[in-house]
């Protein structure tokens, strides 16, 4: 799911993909500037692998998520620390946007329930 940010304005639109068993929902925004403010929430499972193990498990995946799509080049202002992912089509591709938050969850340290019990 693409949607161009030209479209986006001060009424939040709702989005909702899905890849396997994760769900991202929730809405874009526009901010200020080239700035699109994108609020949602990440939930389902995935499989992950377990940083003990190795061993490949079922991850429970709830969290909010919440950052700026800049349309084009983020003139990154010294004074403002924004989370800011940058845009180069003038499109929020939904769909990628999920598999890199996702990925960013999996590169954090996961148990699996053999190793949490131990
Ligand atoms: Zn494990």
């Amino acid at each position: 799911m693409k949607i161009k940010l030209i479209k986006i304005g001060k009424t939040p639109i709702d989005f909702e993909v899905k890849s396997d068993e994760i769900t991202f929902k929730g809405y874009l925004e526009y901010d200020s500037g080239k700035l699109i403010l994108l609020r949602a929430n990440l939930s389902g499972f995935t499989l992950c692998e377990c940083s003990r193990c190795g061993e490949e498990f079922k991850l429970k995946v709830d969290e909010k998520i919440e950052f700026f799509i800049c349309d084009g080049v983020f003139d990154s202002d010294a004074s403002m620390d924004l989370d800011v992912v940058e845009s180069f089509d003038s499109t929020a591709d939904l769909d990628e946007l999920l598999i890199s938050e996702l990925e960013l969850i999996k590169s954090d340290y996961h148990s699996c329930e053999n190793c949490k019990t131990e």
